[in-house]
C-alpha cells in the first residue's frame, strides 16, 4: 500500500512501537507521568518557552491555544484559509466565542504586514477588538520565510496583539532552511507542533509558550475532554519521532522533489506538474476520479482532487516514488 493522501497516514516503525512499550507510566491527569513530562519539557526547550503541553490533536492545540488567548467576543486576525479559520469546525467560535478575522493572503500563504496593520479597527464599540494575531508555517506545504513570519509577528505585536504560529508542519519548514525551531518561535508568543504528520507518532501535539499561558491552556484541555490519563505510551512515541525522524523530513523532500520531477518528464497533456512544496507535489489532472481508481488498481491511494497532492512521509521510500511514476505513465490518457 502506497499512501499519499497525506502525512498523518504514517505508521508507527518498529522501533516506536518498542520505544512506547517500554515507557514509564503515570496518570497525567494527576501531572505525574514522567513521559508526558519529559515531552513537554523537551518541547518547550526546542521552542525556548517557558512551557509546553501534550495534547490530543493539532486542532485541539490551536483550540486550546486560541481560548487561552481571547476572551469572549476578543477577535483574532488570521490569514484567509488557514488551518484555525477553515479546517477546524469554528471550534475558536463555537466553543470560546472568540472571533475570526480572516485576511487576504499572497500565493504562497504569507500575510503582509501592510493587510494587518489596515485590519486593525478604531476603538470603537462597533468594531470587535483583536488581541491575536494567527500565522501558519508551512501553510499548504509551503514555507513561509523566516522574514515573512517576523514582519508579520511584528507587526500584530506594534497593535499589542499576541502572536500564535500554527507550526504543525513547522519542522518540514526547520528542515527545508536548515535553521532550528527556536529561530521561528523567538518571534511569535505561542507556537502549536504536531508529532502526528511528517513525524510519524500515531497521535499528538504539543502547544507552547509562557507559563500563565499554559496553565490556562491546560484547564481548557481538561475542560475539552482532552485529559488522557495514561498518555505515555502516545507521548513515548513523539519523543522517539522529535529522536528519529526529524532530521529524516529531508529525504520526503527530496521524493517529493523526484515524484514532481519524473511525474513532469512523461510529458503527458492531461497530468501536469503545478509545483513541489516541502514534502508535497501538485499535479493538476484533467480526470481526477479516473486516475485515481488507476493508480488504486496499483495499490496507490490518492485525493481525487483535480489538483492532487502527492504527500511524502516515512511510509515512502525510493521504490514508492518509481511505482507512482510508473502508474501515472500507464494511467489512461483523458
Ligand atoms: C493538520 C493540521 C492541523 C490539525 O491537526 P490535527 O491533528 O489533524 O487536528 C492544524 N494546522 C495545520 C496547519 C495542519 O496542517
Amino acid at each position: 500500500m502506497i499512501d499519499l493522501r497525506s502525512d498523518t497516514v504514517t505508521q508507527p516503525t518498529d522501533a516506536m512501537r518498542r520505544a512506547m512499550a517500554d515507557a514509564e507510566v503515570g496518570d497525567d491527569v494527576f501531572g505525574d507521568d514522567p513521559t508526558v513530562n519529559r515531552l513537554q519539557d523537551r518541547v518547550a526547550e526546542l521552542t525556548g518557552k517557558e512551557a509546553a503541553l501534550f495534547v490530543a490533536s493539532g486542532t485541539q492545540s490551536n483550540l486550546a491555544g486560541v481560548l487561552a488567548h481571547c476572551g469572549r467576543g476578543d477577535a483574532f486576525l488570521i490569514g484567509r484559509g488557514y488551518h484555525v479559520v477553515s479546517y477546524e469546525g469554528g471550534g475558536s467560535a463555537v466553543l470560546g466565542s472568540a472571533w475570526p478575522y480572516p485576511l487576504e493572503v499572497d500565493a504562497r500563504g504569507a500575510l503582509a504586514p501592510e493587510t494587518i496593520h489596515a485590519a486593525i479597527p478604531a476603538d470603537d464599540v462597533h468594531f470587535p477588538q483583536p488581541v491575536l494575531l494567527c500565522l501558519e508555517n508551512t501553510m499548504g506545504g509551503k514555507v513561509q520565510s523566516l522574514d515573512t513570519i517576523r514582519a508579520a509577528a511584528d507587526a500584530g505585536r506594534s497593535h499589542g496583539l499576541a502572536v500564535h504560529l500554527d507550526g504543525a508542519r513547522l519542522w518540514n519548514a526547520v528542515v527545508a532552511t536548515g535553521t532550528e525551531v527556536a529561530d521561528w518561535t523567538q518571534h511569535v508568543d505561542t507556537v502549536s507542533l504536531c508529532l502526528s504528520k511528517g513525524l510519524g507518532a500515531p497521535v499528538g501535539s504539543v502547544l507552547a509558550g509562557p507559563a500563565d499561558f499554559i496553565s490556562r491552556a491546560h484547564r481548557i484541555r481538561k475542560m475539552l475532554g482532552g485529559g488522557m490519563r495514561q498518555a505515555v505510551v502516545l507521548a513515548a512515541a513523539g519523543l522517539h519521532a522529535l529522536d528519529h525522524h526529524v532530521e529524516r523530513l529531508a529525504d520526503d523532500h527530496a521524493r517529493a522533489a523526484r515524484l514532481a520531477e519524473a511525474i513532469g518528464a512523461l510529458g503527458r497533456d492531461d497530468v501536469r506538474v503545478v509545483g513541489q512544496e516541502t514534502n508535497m507535489a501538485m499535479v493538476e489532472v484533467d480526470a481526477p476520479a479516473a486516475v485515481a481508481s488507476h493508480l488504486a488498481q496499483h495499490g496507490i491511494t490518492v485525493l481525487p482532487w483535480p489538483t492532487m497532492r502527492l504527500v511524502c512521509h516515512l511510509g515512502i521510500d525510493d521504490a514508492a516514488v518509481d511505482a507512482v511514476v510508473a502508474a501515472f505513465a500507464s494511467a489512461p490518457a483523458a
